[in-house]
Parts: C-alpha cells; structure tokens; sequence
C-alpha cells in the first residue's frame, strides 16, 4: 500500500456514533503511551492525523481516518491511564467493547505493546477480546529504537510471546516512529488484513 491520502472521518465518543461504512478496516489499540499517536503519524506518512499527546490518557475517542479513499484506519482510545476514574474506565470499556463486538467490516488489530515496558495486565485482557471475538490480530512493539543492542529484539519477541500467551501464528513487528522501522512491515500486514 502507498499511502496517498488520508483524512480524518469521524471522532466517536458514544457506541451509538460508531459510523456504518461500506468499508473495510484496520484497527490500532494499546495502552496510553504506548506510542500510537507517533506510530499512525509515521506509517501514514506523517500526515499529522493523530495528535502525539503530552498529557497520556487524553484521548478516549475512536478516530476513523480514511486512507486513499478505499479503507479506515481506526485509532481506538488507549487504556491504562492509571489517572482515569472508575466512571471513564467503564465508558471505556463499554465504546471499546461495542466497537469490537459487532464490527464486520474491521478486518484485523494491531496490537501495540511497548518494548520497554512489555505487556501488561490490560493487554492480557485485550488479546483475550481479540480472540474471544475471532478478529484477526497482529502485535506491534514499539519503540525498540531503545532497544541497546539487535540482539534484544529476540528476547523482547519471546517474553511478549510468554506474557501474552500467543504462539508463533502470531506475528509481532518491531516499530520504531524514531527510526522508522518497521514501517513497510506495517503497511504489509494493513494490506494482509484487508485482503482477507
Ligand atoms: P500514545 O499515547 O500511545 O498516542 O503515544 P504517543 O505517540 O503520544 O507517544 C508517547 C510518548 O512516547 C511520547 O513522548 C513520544 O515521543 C514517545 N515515543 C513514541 N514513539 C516512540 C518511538 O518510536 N521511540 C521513542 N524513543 N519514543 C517514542
């Protein structure tokens, strides 16, 4: 895929906005932080769709962009944000939830882990959604610029593996928005996931 235009199409903050379209599309979760914002920004050119924050937690709407007018790009509210209240933690869940309930037309996630941090107790949570649901999924670890060595990225695969309980059908890509690693890999799994 060649990214040749891509804009924003809707911000939903309810399930009962989530938009029906005749269009396939690809999701994007992680917790905040995890490095999302600069990951879109990146692999969608640096179109500035999504705004990197300074402040974690701050988005907890779901973003449809629309890539070259033919599929979405659906950037989910980040989660974790130790800071939220019980009340915003279960509207989370409850948009979260709805979207990936009944959604034909998603076609595959992206699941971000960060690489220094590595999966946590949400991201259990989330890739058991994902399975539960049967959405085809990928993980992205990001951030692996601050990985010393090249060597670490083996290691890194492996304890993602353990912790979130996936095998090796399962692919894990090392991104980096510094670098930009990892960038092709992702438009490659974008153009997987929309063709199945
Ligand atoms: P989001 O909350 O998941 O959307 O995360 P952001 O994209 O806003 O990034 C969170 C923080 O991580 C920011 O301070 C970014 O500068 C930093 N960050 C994001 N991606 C990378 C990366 O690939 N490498 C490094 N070293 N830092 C990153």
């Amino acid at each position: 895929i060649t990214v040749k235009k891509a804009q924003l199409y809707k911000t939903v903050f309810k399930p009962e906005d989530l938009p029906d379209t005749p269009y396939n599309e690809v999701a994007f979760v992680g917790r905040s932080n995890v490095g999302k914002s600069s990951l879109l920004n990146t692999v969608v050119k640096n179109y500035r769709l999504a705004k990197v924050s300074s402040l974690p937690g701050k988005t907890r709407s779901v973003n449809f962009y629309f890539i070259n007018d033919k599929f979405f790009v659906v950037d989910l509210p980040g989660y974790g944000f130790a800071k939220l209240s019980k009340a915003e933690q279960q509207r989370w869940k409850k948009l979260i939830e709805s979207y990936l309930i009944d959604r034909d037309k998603l076609k595959g996630v992206f699941l971000l882990i960060d690489a220094k941090v590595g999966p946590t107790e949400k991201d259990i949570i989330m890739r058991e959604w994902l399975d539960y649901y049967g959405i085809p999924y990928c993980v992205v670890a990001t951030k692996v610029d601050k990985l010393r060595k090249q060597s670490e990225k083996a290691t890194l695969k492996k304890m993602i593996r353990r912790k979130l309980g996936i095998d090796e059908d399962i692919q894990i890509i090392p991104f980096s928005a510094k670098t930009r690693e990892g960038r092709i890999e992702i438009l490659k799994q974008i153009e997987q996931f929309l063709e199945q």
